[in-house]
Parts: structure tokens; C-alpha cells; sequence
């Protein structure tokens, strides 16, 4: 692993310091069950480097961006919502209120969902 930030969460889960409820790994990307879900289905798919945001990726990281999709198709079939159908969401920056500054993709499903996501309630990290 290449990079890799000591004071970073996800990388202490794809390093398997602390523990998470794993979905899917391979030498790419680690995904894992969100502490907090906001659907029946709700899994987060990183890479092992750390990367702090979609807006951080280059061309360098081609096959990370490419593992982190390909993963989230493994995971929509090993959660059962390949066929019901699944939203992939990357949180990036403030106004998308990203909270966890290693680049993630959130895998939601296993009910319908609305379109657009906004405007609506606004969910702020921790409040109902
Ligand atoms: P975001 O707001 O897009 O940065 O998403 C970060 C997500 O990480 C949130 O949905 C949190 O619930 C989730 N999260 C934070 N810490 C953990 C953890 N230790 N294990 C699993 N999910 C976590």
C-alpha cells in the first residue's frame, strides 16, 4: 500500500486495525457494512490507498476508480439487490456534507428511493 494516512479511519479499516462488517475485498478495495445506515442496503466500497476525495483522483488512479466500480457490482450481488436495483453515491466536499475524508462509495438499496435527492430534508451526520 502506497498510501496510507495514520490518522484516517478507512485506512485503519482497510488495514484491518479496526474492525468493520466486510462485504467484499480484494488487493484493490475493502467494502463494509456503514455504521450508520440510511437504507436496508447500505455499504461502503474504498480503496486500500488512501485517497482523500473523488475530486483527489488522476489519471494515476485509473484502476482504483475502475476497482471501486467494479467492486460495487460484486457487492450489489452479494447483498441481493443486483436485480431489485441500487444507487452509488460519492460524497465529495462540503455541500454533499462528506464526512470522511478517504474516497468512498456509498452502494444503497433494497427499497425504492427518490429522485432527486434534493431538494428535500436536509440530514446533517448524527441528527434525525
Ligand atoms: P460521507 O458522509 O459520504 O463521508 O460518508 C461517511 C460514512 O461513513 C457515513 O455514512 C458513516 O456512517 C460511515 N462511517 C463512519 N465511520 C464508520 C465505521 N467505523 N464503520 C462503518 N461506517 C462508518
Amino acid at each position: 500500500m502506497s498510501r496510507y494516512d495514520p490518522d484516517c479511519i478507512f485506512c485503519k479499516i482497510a488495514a484491518g486495525h479496526i474492525p468493520a462488517k466486510l462485504v467484499y475485498k480484494n488487493e484493490h478495495v475493502v467494502a463494509f457494512h456503514d455504521v450508520n445506515p440510511v437504507a436496508p442496503v447500505h455499504v461502503l466500497i474504498i480503496p486500500l490507498e488512501h485517497i482523500p476525495s473523488l475530486s483527489h483522483l488522476t489519471p494515476d488512479d485509473t484502476g482504483i476508480a475502475a476497482n471501486i466500480l467494479l467492486a460495487a457490482r460484486m457487492v450489489a450481488e452479494k447483498t441481493g439487490v443486483l436485480d431489485s436495483g441500487y444507487r452509488v453515491v460519492f460524497n465529495n466536499g462540503p455541500d454533499s456534507l462528506q464526512s470522511v475524508g478517504h474516497i468512498h462509495a456509498h452502494l444503497l438499496g433494497g427499497k425504492t428511493m427518490g429522485w432527486p435527492p434534493f431538494p428535500g430534508r436536509e440530514v446533517l451526520h448524527g441528527q434525525d
